[in-house]
């Protein structure tokens, strides 16, 4: 395997960051998920601008233009043949030294990793994934804005842990008021009298590209999508539930904690915009 680093293809053995980078020490740096379908990068730009954008908030400069990030996205494709894939883009603080200050590290380090990957097993895409609610609350805006995609993900991590722990592959998280959130790495989206809801940005989350993609879908399909907050009385009662990521893609949920959503199976309005999905990826319409 081939990885994209600092403008290069190196070996996958030789692609190495120091052990002083604050990426490796603070989890002080950006990154995203990229999917790539049939040889092209799906919605390329929306991932690019996120990684530009969660890089300015945590006052990071990318050393590279935009098309650059995107030309070594294709590159690290290209050089392992990864024509439907995930691809990894990563900016790091860079070399420092043993002290928190952002602004003593020389230079960002950039890399690509393009591989497969799959996060659930394909029955869970026609039965339905079980999940549970974390107790870890999703960090608060105040705290670290998990708008921004940064290295540390230890709060998410938390969740996935809780989750692995009750016997499950995923957990929702909760804000500090107790609104549903999002997945550890995914969005959530409940179906309620045949309207999509989906909380909305100021419930701490990260706004997800698939989510876009989703709220697009629902308009062309006639299916109203709704942002607005709820709790976890609502997510129980729903008559679906789903959740959405560049990995993941659109999963049904049929399970959180003890109850079943609907009737246990992945409802019309989540089949309808799975398959909406799968269509678009083959348009290559970009948002
Ligand atoms: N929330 C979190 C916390 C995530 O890490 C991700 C990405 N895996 C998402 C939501 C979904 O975002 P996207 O659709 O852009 O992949």
């Amino acid at each position: 395997m081939k990885v994209w680093l600092n403008g290069q293809l190196v070996d996958a053995e030789e692609a190495k960051v120091s052990v002083f980078d604050h990426g490796v020490l603070y989890g002080d740096g950006v990154f995203e998920g990229v999917r790539i379908y049939g040889g092209r990068i799906f919605q390329a730009k929306a991932h690019v601008d996120r990684l530009f954008a969660s890089a300015a908030r945590i006052r990071l400069e990318i050393p590279y233009t935009k098309q650059q990030i995107i030309e070594a996205m294709e590159a690290a494709c290209e050089a392992n043949d990864v024509t439907d894939g995930y691809i990894r883009p990563v900016v790091t603080r860079g070399t420092g030294t043993l002290g928190l200050d952002p602004f003593k590290c020389k230079e960002p380090v950039v890399f690509v990793i393009a591989d497969d990957i799959t996060l659930y097993p394909r029955e869970m895409y026609e039965n339905g994934l079980a999940v549970i609610i974390a107790r870890t609350i999703r960090t608060p805006a105040r705290a670290a804005d998990p708008a921004v995609k940064s290295l540390n993900y230890l709060n998410n991590i938390y969740g996935k842990i809780e989750a692995i722990d009750a016997g499950v592959m995923e957990a929702i998280m909760l804000n500090e008021r107790g609104e549903v959130a999002e997945a550890t790495g995914d969005n959530i989206f409940i179906v309620e009298d045949g309207n999509v809801i989906t909380p909305p940005a100021e419930a701490g989350i990260l706004l997800g590209i698939t989510r876009a993609v989703v709220k697009r879908l629902c308009e062309k399909n006639g299916v109203e999508f709704i942002e607005r907050s709820f709790m976890p009385k609502e997510l129980y009662d729903a008559e679906e539930c789903f959740l959405t990521g560049t990995a993941a893609e659109v999963i049904p949920v049929t399970r959180v904690d003890e109850t079943t959503i609907g009737d246990g199976t992945p409802g019309p309005v989540t089949r309808k915009l799975l398959g909406a999905f799968h269509e678009f990826i083959r348009s290559g319409e970009e948002l």
